[in-house]
């Protein structure tokens, strides 16, 4: 691919977010060209079945419904780099440059669609057990825990409304948290505490998740914060619910974004502080976080480069 062009727009991320982009922009002409990662799909390629995306009332499996957003962005001519990009220098209405090692690609616009990654525990077992009892989405894997026991890790609003929803479905929720004191909000604690089958047990820290003889969780190791004595609570799901960190590295310092790192956007739009350049999906998005919500996003964010592209004299 030539470096020497000056490209319409690139979009930097292959999640719903991205893909959505270029759907969009594709059909606008804009040509577009997806930086989209070489482990492509975003998050829902370590998800098994989604069951929340309006459209598949049967459901569908993570990696099938990206592999599906992929292959519709690409019958509209959207082309694709499977790589991860390395830097990028950004201006302010400018020519915008993106980095595959030397290589340089130029554009008049950008789209970023990075994403962002629960964030994790980083203790024995986490990453074996993922998707075999340990998951980061209550929202997504909760109803596969009907009458079982469960857990959900964390202290904030998102453990509390995990809790709530996977209580609907499991037998009993243990909601265990580092301190006794929970940093959600008064009003999401109140509703965790008024549901029957949710216990809260704090002040605990998981050690780790530990597999049964069939290769799935079966219990986790606790500590009390305090005491420093150990525990094994056995359950069949575990929900980690610690936060989420967006993927922005590669924009830090040159463009606006909060104090946990979310790029910066015009609340009405996907415009960040510079011309040219958009932000959509995760890597803006403190609260949703759902494969919808980011695909919403990555269409806003192709209109708008769509107009700005219109009305630019590049
Ligand atoms: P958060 O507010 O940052 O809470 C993260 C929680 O995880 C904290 O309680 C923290 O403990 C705990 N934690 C972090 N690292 C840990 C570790 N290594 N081991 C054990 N525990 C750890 O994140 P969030 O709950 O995802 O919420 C993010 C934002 O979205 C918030 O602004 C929240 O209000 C919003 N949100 C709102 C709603 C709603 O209103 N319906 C729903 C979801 C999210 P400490 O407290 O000890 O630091």
């Amino acid at each position: 691919m030539s470096s020497n062009e000056v490209e319409n727009l690139i979009i930097i991320g292959g999640g719903p977010a991205g893909y959505t982009a270029a759907l969009y922009a594709a059909r606008a002409e804009l040509n577009p060209l997806v930086f989209e990662g070489f482990e492509w799909g975003g998050q829902l390629q370590n998800t098994t079945e989604v069951e929340n995306y309006p459209g598949f009332p049967e459901g569908i499996m993570g990696p099938e419904m990206m592999t599906r957003f992929r292959e519709q962005a690409e019958r509209f001519g959207t082309r694709f780099v499977n790589d991860d990009v390395d830097r990028v220098e950004l201006t302010d209405g400018g020519i915008q440059k993106v980095f595959l090692g030397d290589e340089e690609y130029r554009a008049k616009a950008v789209i970023l669609a990075m994403g962002a990654e629960p964030k994790r525990l980083g203790i024995p077992g986490e990453m074996e057990l993922m998707g075999r009892g340990v998951s980061t989405c209550g929202v997504c894997d909760g109803a596969f825990f009907k009458d079982k026991e469960t857990m959900v890790i964390g202290g904030g609003d998102s453990a509390i409304e995990d809790a709530v929803f996977v209580s609907k479905f499991a037998s009993n929720l243990e909601l265990v948290h580092r301190r006794d004191e929970f940093r959600a909000s008064k009003i999401m604690q109140e509703r965790a505490a008024e549901t029957d089958n949710i216990e809260f047990k704090t002040p605990y820290v998981p050690e780790e998740f530990i597999a049964g003889d069939d290769g799935s969780l079966e219990k986790v190791r606790l500590r009390r914060s305090d005491n420093g004595q150990a525990e094994d609570v056995a359950v069949d799901g575990a929900f980690i619910a610690i936060g989420h960190i967006p993927r922005s590295e590669i924009v830090t310092g040159q463009i606006d974004t909060d104090e946990e790192g979310y790029v910066e956007v015009d609340p009405a739009s996907t415009a960040t502080n510079l011309g040219g350049v958009f932000a959509v999906g995760d890597l803006v998005d403190h609260t949703y976080r759902q494969a919808v919500t980011a695909a919403g996003s990555g269409c806003q964010g192709a209109l708008d480069a769509e107009w700005y592209l219109r009305d630019s004299d590049l």
